[in-house]
C-alpha cells in the first residue's frame, strides 16, 4: 500500500522506498526504470518540482503532478542565529499541524570536520508528558508520515545545497553543502510512530537516494522499552539514546510519567538486551535541572545505575533549556562537579553546548509555543531574520 497525503489524496514521494516507487510506477503502467531516475531528483539533485526532471517523458511529467506530491509541508517561519549556526524552520502540515526542525551547523575541531546535522520531529506534539518539555506540555496531535520526516531533512538540503555554509572566522575550512546527520530529537516521540520513523531512516539510508549513512542518524527515546528491543533486530547501524534524566524511580516518575510505566529496571534491562545484540554505544541523556537532579548523591547514584553497561553507556549531559519557571539551568561549578563524579567513576560523559539561544531557545517546541502564542494576539506573523 502507498502512502497517500491526506487532504490532496496524492501519493507523496517522499515516503516511498524505491520498491515501493517502482510497484507504484508499474500499477500505472510505466516502465519502473524511471523509479531510480526519479528517486535521484528527489534525493540527489533535490528537485522539489517534476518540471525540472528533465529526463523524464512531458507525460510522465505531467502525470506526476496530478498524482503525486514532493512533501507536503508549507514553511510557516524561518529564523536564524546570529552567528548563523543555527537555524529553525517552522512547517505547517497538510492538515494544519505546526512542527518544528532545526539545523546546527558545528565547524570543523581537530580532525573532525565539519557537520550538519538536522533535528527533526517525528510527531505532532507528544503524548509523553515531561514536566520539562515545551512539546510534552502541548499533548499529542497525530504522528508524522515518513513523507512527513523525510521532507524537513530535504529542506535544509536544498538549503546548504543552494548557499553552502561557511564556519565564520575559521578561513580555509571547505564550505559545507550536505546534510552529514540527522537526529531525531525534535518535536514527538520517535519510537510511539515505530513504522513511519523506520521507514523514513531507510529512506533517507538507500544508497540511490540520498545515502546518508545509519551511523550518522540518532533515535532518542524517552525509553519505550518494547520498541527498544524491538529497534534491536532491525539490523540498523543507527545510533541510540535514552532520555534517562534521573537515576532512581521516584525521581524519575516525577518528571517522566512514561516511568510508571517503565521503570528503571525494565528500562535498562531493555538496554543491556540492545547492546547485548548490536554491539553498539547507548547515550544515555540527562538533563541537568538544578537542585532536582543535579546533586552530587545523584551522580553517584546515576554511575551505579550505569556500571553494570561498562564502556557502552555513555552520559550526555544537558543543562535544561527552561521553557517554564519551574526549573533552573545549573551553573558551570554545579555541572563540573557532576560530571567531575561520573568520571571518577568511570563514566564517560559530555557536555551538550547550548544553541541559537537568541532565536528563542534551542530546545525543541518552544518556537511553536511562541508562535501560537503571538497568532492569539495578532495576524500571524512569519518571522525571518
Ligand atoms: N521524545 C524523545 C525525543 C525528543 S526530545 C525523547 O524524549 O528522547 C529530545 C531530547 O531533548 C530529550 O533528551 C529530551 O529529554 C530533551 N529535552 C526536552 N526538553 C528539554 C529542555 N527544556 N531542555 C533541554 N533538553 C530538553
Ligand atoms: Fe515527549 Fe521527549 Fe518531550 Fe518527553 S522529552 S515530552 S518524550 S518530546
Amino acid at each position: 500500500m502507498t502512502p497517500i497525503s491526506q487532504t490532496q489524496k496524492k501519493t507523496d514521494l517522499l515516503a516511498l522506498t524505491l520498491p515501493q516507487l517502482q510497484e507504484w510506477l508499474k500499477e500505472r503502467g510505466e516502465a519502473p526504470f524511471r523509479a531510480k531516475q526519479i528517486y535521484n531528483w528527489l534525493f540527489r539533485q533535490l528537485v522539489n518540482d517534476f518540471s525540472a526532471m528533465s529526463n523524464l517523458p512531458q507525460s510522465l511529467r505531467q502525470r506526476l503532478s496530478e498524482e503525486a506530491c514532493i512533501g507536503p509541508t508549507v514553511i510557516r517561519s524561518e529564523l536564524h542565529s546570529k552567528d548563523d549556526r543555527t537555524r529553525k524552520i517552522l512547517l505547517e502540515l497538510s492538515d494544519g499541524k505546526l512542527v518544528e526542525s532545526v539545523l546546527m551547523l558545528y565547524p570543523p575541531i581537530g580532525e573532525s570536520s565539519s557537520r550538519a546535522t538536522v533535528c527533526v520531529s517525528s510527531q505532532a506534539g507528544c503524548a509523553f508528558g515531561c514536566t520539562f518539555c515545551a512539546t510534552g506540555q502541548m499533548g499529542f496531535d497525530r504522528h508524522l508520515s515518513a513523507g512527513e520526516i523525510v521532507a524537513q531533512v530535504l529542506f535544509f538540503a536544498r538549503e546548504l545545497q543552494a548557499a553552502p555554509w561557511t564556519a565564520a572566522g575559521l578561513p580555509g575550512s571547505a564550505p559545507i553543502d550536505h546534510i552529514t546527520n540527522i537526529v531525531l530529537m525534535g518535536m514527538g516521540e520517535p519510537l510511539h510512530n515505530y513504522t513511519n520513523v523506520l521507514q523514513a531512516l531507510r529512506i533517507l539510508n538507500s544508497s540511490d537516494g540520498f545515502n546518508l549513512g545509519a551511523r550518522h542518524m540518532t533515535v532518542s527515546t524517552v525509553g519505550l522499552a518494547p520498541a527498544i528491543r524491538k529497534l534491536s533486530q532491525e539490523n540498523l547501524q543507527i545510533n541510540l539514546a535514552i532520555s534517562l534524566h534521573a537515576p532512581t524511580d521516584e525521581l524519575r516518575s516525577q518528571t517522566m510519567p512514561v516511568n510508571r510505566k517503565y521503570p528503571l529496571t525494565e528500562l535498562l534491562a531493555a538496554c543491556k538486551d540492545y547492546i547485548a545484540t548490536t554491539k553498539r554505544q547507548v547515550t544515555f541523556e540527562y538533563v541537568l535541572l538544578s537542585g532536582v537532579n543535579d546533586t552530587a548523591e545523584y551522580a553517584e547514584k546515576l554511575a551505579a545505575l550505569l556500571a553494570p553497561l561498562k564502556q557502552f553507556a555513555h552520559v550526555n549531559c544537558i543543562p535544561v533549556n527552561a521553557t517554564s519557571a519551574s526549573y533552573q539551568t545549573p551553573g558551570p561549578d554545579a555541572i563540573r562537579a557532576f560530571r567531575n563524579i561520573l568520571f571518577e567513576r568511570g563514566i564517560s560523559n559530555s557536555v551538550r553546548a547550548e544553541r541559537g539561544d537568541d532565536i528563542a531557545a534551542a530546545a525543541c517546541g518552544q518556537l511553536r509555543t511562541r508562535f501560537e502564542n503571538s497568532r492569539k494576539t495578532a495576524a500571524i506573523p512569519v518571522v525571518s531574520q
